[in-house]
């Protein structure tokens, strides 16, 4: 890591802030605003309160016994994101950024979403500390995710579809910054992953990193020893860079990243600059951001936090890539041998730990992080296996 990390957002040569002047104010504003409160500890105190009452944490980290002896090798644990309120990790960043938010005087809060998780978060919280919310969401995909769409407008916020550019998520982000710029003095920005420019991946990192700090006591507690392996799914990155957060300095951990095959940024992916941060992006022939497409919508970004690009460099984490059918095996095996049905993004960090499980011996130790349920892909999956 850098040494001007904390000034600059800097994870070796990624991350940083590629921004217009006006834009840089406000980010650097909020910068120091987060660097004093996460050393609050009213903030503090208040951030755990909601963690434990309405997320519901500390969530478990389950033994997966069935799995364990189907796969015939490494102890397989669970790290269960899954049974959060709102069902995945997203819900831990949003929680940080709305205590943060109401701390600067905040009435307004705006965010981006893709396939409408982070969205169906953010409005989740702004109904409980009673914010106004405005979700940015790409056209297109406004019509792909009718019912995230309700959702959000149940849970009291405004989606205003994005007709820009393709009507995707990029557009949806652009809308959201144009937003801030103009309106920077009342309002929130809550960014949804382990991107964008600094300080937001540092800021998302440290809300994510409770899972890794939880896992992690609680492995010691179960096994009295760290695990052998960490394994993610990695679309922007937050969960797995929460996931791996509390072991990155534990060198006997190796650290595991999984992409679906049809976007593997890490793998493929070349350093350039991408909404206002560098980091690994896979790019066309001509050097544009190439369009991604994952049957996990979560996964589906042509680029990467820059921690994780810089962890990548280093060879502090591997990533690696799973193909669709290894995806959908892994999502049925799962709920048929543990009854927990995973979000498809999930699916992809255990069909990789599928893959190196029987190759390890049976006191070693695998920890999935199960960044969420799978409710939201049942029907796709239906539709999947009957075609
Ligand atoms: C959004 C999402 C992801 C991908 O986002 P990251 O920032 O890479 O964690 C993974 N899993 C689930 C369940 C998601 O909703």
């Amino acid at each position: 890591m850098s040494p001007n990390e904390h000034e600059e957002g800097y994870f070796g040569q990624f991350g940083g802030s590629f921004i217009p002047p006006e834009l840089k104010e406000v980010l650097g504003y909020l910068s120091e605003q987060f660097y004093t409160y996460k050393e609050d500890p009213e903030f503090n105190q208040e951030l755990r309160y909601y963690l434990r009452e309405y997320v519901g944490r500390d969530n478990p980290l389950t033994f997966a016994i069935q799995l364990t002896e189907a796969w015939g090798g490494a102890k397989i644990y669970l790290k269960r994101e899954d049974l959060n309120h709102t069902g995945s990790h997203k819900i831990n960043n949003v929680i940080g950024q709305i205590l943060l938010a109401k701390r600067m005087g905040a009435k307004r809060v705006i965010a981006e979403t893709g396939a409408g998780q982070h969205g169906v978060a953010t409005a989740t919280a702004c109904a409980m500390f009673n914010m106004e919310c405005i979700i940015y969401m790409g056209a297109e995909d406004t019509k792909r995710q009718a019912l995230n769409v309700f959702r959000m407008e149940l849970l009291g916020a405004k989606v205003i579809p994005v007709h820009k550019g393709q009507g995707r998520l990029k557009d949806a982000v652009d809308e959201a910054l144009n937003d801030l710029v103009q309106n920077y003095k009342t309002t929130f920005y809550l960014l949804g992953s382990a991107v964008g420019p600094h300080p937001f991946p540092t800021m998302v990192k440290h809300f994510q990193s409770i899972v890794s700090e939880e896992s992690k006591r609680q492995i010691l507690e179960k096994e009295g020893r760290l695990p052998d392996a960490v394994i993610a799914c990695v679309g922007g990155g937050s969960n797995a860079i929460g996931a791996f957060a509390h072991y990155l300095d534990e060198s006997s951990v190796r650290l595991i990243g999984v992409e679906p095959d049809q976007a593997p940024t890490l793998t493929e992916g070349v350093p350039s600059v991408i909404h206002g941060f560098k980091c690994l992006v896979l790019l066309d022939e001509e050097g544009n951001p190439k369009p991604t497409y994952s049957i996990a919508a979560g996964l589906d970004y042509p680029g990467v936090g820059p921690e994780h690009s810089h962890l990548q460099e280093i060879g502090r984490a591997e990533y690696v890539a799973v193909s669709n059918e290894e995806v959908l095996s892994a999502f049925q095996e799962l709920s048929r041998t543990e009854g927990i049905i995973p979000a498809l993004e999930s699916a992809h960090a255990v069909a990789y730990a599928k893959k190196i499980a029987p190759t390890m011996s049976r006191d070693q130790i695998i920890i999935i992080n199960l960044s969420g349920r799978g409710d939201k892909d049942v029907e796709q999956v239906f539709h999947m296996l009957k075609d």
